[in-house]
């Protein structure tokens, strides 16, 4: 990992998602994890003289995107089945398999999904998946240098072994590197979970929360609400329960939702839904990929952000998207939301751009440190590469990045003020030997999945 402490970014462009706006021929000054200072090139460089200066006075530079909602370790099983319907899907392909992945399998796939989002500029991710006290995504996420909030996704059926690797996650990673890795709770999605269960794990957020003094100090709640239309029916078969208005109604009632929040996909949702989401300050992460994909259904996110409601971006696994690319995401969110409403006017480019950097930080209760670039955050940044046929001529910025930018123009990732990635090399981990490793992966899966058929 290349450690400088104190250098410079010069940019052609720098949008930096705040106040400042964007700043032309800019730079940014970094001094250990944090952004010290930005503004015009020529008074930032005699201010700083001796720092080393990063060229890249012919890119954008741009906050790391953040992805809101992943399963990193679903990378694994990128291509295994799709066009299927949901169900048969899950329960005759994604879980037959996945039962069969060890806690390594669980920590390779994660290295794999680390590499992909850092390549495409992403540099914090949300990622609910199982967790392992040995191998798990913590450790893979730790090791490539990207900033991430990891979960245990949490059962009905296995109450008692989910507070145990809770609890070894909350010991072992949350606040790790001076809090680049956070801990969430993760209830798996209101018809998987008991109404008990989703309380308890509710006090059991609560309890980590009432230490917390800074907003990334909070263990968030990372759950699956109103993905698809048969969602109050598989809860009342579940639970026994009886499911009056919306799925979110059915949450208020339970008294669970609070600020802390992040409720991936929101597509089915009633008037009463909406209002409750944003009088609870609940954010949504949508992911319009794999709703489509999954034929889920168009999460109404226009009327979310007329609500005050924050709405950042996720990709999903890539088992059903199939990439964690969040440029793709940026457009495809605005476009959805355009052809849907019948509306260009909908979701505008700088709306999608927010929702994939600072309202991923609000989103994450990140705000403090991440999302934007301000004097006092940490450095979190991404270059583009602006000397490209599809990138010219450059009338406007932030028009490029959600319309235009392919996610591999990406030239260099900084995460925590450390180069990560340099002119499309990580530095971090051997790219090479992940790649190898994968496929080895996959073969020993497919081989245990075919001995189980055996028997
Ligand atoms: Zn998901």
């Amino acid at each position: 990992m290349v450690n400088k402490l104190e250098y410079i970014i010069h940019g052609k462009s720098i949008v930096t998602m705040s106040k400042h706006g964007i700043i032309k021929n800019g730079a940014i000054v970094i001094e250990g994890e944090e952004i010290i200072d930005l503004g015009k090139y020529d008074e930032i460089k005699p201010k700083y003289s001796g720092y080393e200066v990063i060229d890249a006075s012919n890119c954008i530079v741009l906050p790391g995107l953040i992805n809101a909602h992943t399963h990193m370790a679903m990378s694994l099983l990128r291509g295994y089945a799709d066009d299927l319907m949901l169900h048969e899907w899950l329960e005759k392909w994604i879980w037959p398999l996945e039962s069969k992945m060890t806690s390594k399998d669980v920590y390779i796939g994660a290295l794999l999904a680390s590499i992909e989002a850092i390549k495409m500029g992403t540099t914090t991710v949300n990622t609910m998946y199982h967790y392992y006290p040995d191998y798990n995504e913590a450790k893979a996420i730790y090791e490539t240098g990207l900033r991430g909030v990891i979960s245990h996704v949490c059962f009905s059926w296995r109450e008692k072994e989910d507070i145990e690797r809770l609890d070894h996650l909350i010991r072992n990673w949350h606040g790790k590197d001076n809090w680049r890795i956070r801990a969430a709770i993760s209830p798996h999605a209101p018809y998987t979970v008991s109404p008990e269960y989703m309380v308890k794990l509710r006090e059991y957020a609560d309890k980590i929360n009432e230490k917390a003094e800074k907003d990334y100090e909070k263990a968030i709640w990372h759950i699956h609400l109103a993905e698809t239309k048969d969602e109050a029916k598989k809860i009342e078969e579940n639970f026994k329960v009886k499911i009056r208005g919306g799925i979110i109604e059915y949450l208020q009632s339970l008294n669970v939702l609070k600020e802390d929040v992040i409720a991936a996909h929101c597509v089915w949702l009633t008037e009463e839904d909406i209002k409750i989401l944003s009088k609870n300050k609940v954010k949504v992460a949508h992911n319009p990929i794999s709703n489509l994909k999954l034929a889920s259904g168009i999460s109404p996110i226009e009327k979310l952000l007329k609500n005050n409601i924050v709405v950042a971006l996720g990709t999903d696994s890539a088992c059903s998207n199939n990439l964690l690319d969040m440029f793709e995401t940026m457009k495809i969110a605005a476009l959805l939301q355009k052809g849907v409403l019948l509306n260009p006017t909908a979701i505008k480019a700088e709306e999608a751009l927010k929702m994939a950097t600072i309202n991923g930080a609000k989103a994450l209760s990140w705000e403090s440190q991440i999302g934007s670039i301000e004097k006092g955050k940490k450095a979190d940044l991404i270059t583009i590469e602006l000397q490209k046929p599809h990138l010219k001529p450059l009338f406007n910025e932030v028009s490029h990045i959600v319309y235009a930018v392919r996610s591999l123009d990406v030239r260099d990732v900084i995460i925590n003020g450390k180069i990560i990635m340099e002119n499309h090399q990580i530095k971090t981990v051997d790219e090479e030997w992940i790649l190898r490793e994968v496929e080895k992966v996959k073969d020993n899966l497919l081989e245990r999945l075919h001995e189980g058929e055996a028997k």
